[in-house]
């Protein structure tokens, strides 16, 4: 049995025609199920449906072989012990800086000011900010980021963008840009060796679902 485990939302979305690609179709809409165990086309492959963050855990635990995870997620995470053999290019975003319209960030930072950033991404803030000799006082938030610099909690958020739609329907400016997000295939060290065949295939038919479409 080959586990593969899924985050709802976009990156189940996007996987499905990647999945598709490799001959297999989940079972059910987990939008219309509350399974979190989906069976698929083929009887010897299941998909889990595990919170977005927890995708590296399952993997590096052998509790899924096989996972799809944004890259956000995994450098967050550490992600060393996980395979990491293809960038999927779904689910693409970027990970940034953000801080409300009328804050002056080139002006603190030039100042040498205390910036306080609140964000789900803290090892990525945390190194992003050393790196720039920024000081920043991190404040760890679990959603919502947005509401952190409304409400004089922060100064600044670190967060992902895609259309910026949501930054701008609240009044937040984009003001730095850290790292390009996708989502990455990440494989089981240990189910790498043990079911060497069926995961090949499914690494190929996604890399050529992948290229096709570049
Ligand atoms: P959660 O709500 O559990 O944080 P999301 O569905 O928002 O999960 O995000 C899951 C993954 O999808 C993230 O880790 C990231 O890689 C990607 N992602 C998040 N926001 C966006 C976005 N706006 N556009 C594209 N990809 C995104
Ligand atoms: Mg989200």
């Amino acid at each position: 049995m080959l586990t593969l485990a899924l985050s709802k939302g976009r990156i189940f979305e996007e996987t499905l025609p990647l999945l598709a690609a490799a001959g297999i179709t989940v079972s059910e809409d987990p939008e219309k199920s509350r399974k979190l165990i989906l069976s698929t086309s083929q009887a010897d492959v299941r998909v889990v449906l595990v919170r977005a963050t927890d995708v590296p855990t399952y993997v590096e635990n052998g509790g899924a072989d096989v996972g799809v995870a944004g890259l956000d997620v995994l450098i967050e995470h550490g992600g060393a012990g996980l395979y990491q053999p293809l960038d999927l290019q779904i689910a693409k975003c970027r990970m940034s800086v953000a801080t409300r319209d009328d804050f002056d960030y080139a002006s603190a930072v030039k100042q040498g000011s205390r910036i306080r950033v609140a964000t789900k991404y803290t090892a990525i803030a945390r190194q992003h900010f050393a790196d720039k000799g920024v000081h920043v006082d991190l404040i760890k938030l679990y959603g919502s980021m947005e509401l952190a610099p409304l409400t004089g909690l922060a100064d600044a958020i670190v967060d992902l963008v895609s259309t910026g739609s949501t930054l701008k329907a609240n009044h937040l400016v984009e003001v730095e840009r850290i790292l390009d997000v996708s989502s990455r295939l990440v494989v089981n060290q240990a189910a790498l060796k043990l079911q060497r065949e069926p995961i090949r295939r499914l690494i190929d038919a996604f890399a050529q679902a992948v290229a096709a479409r570049q």
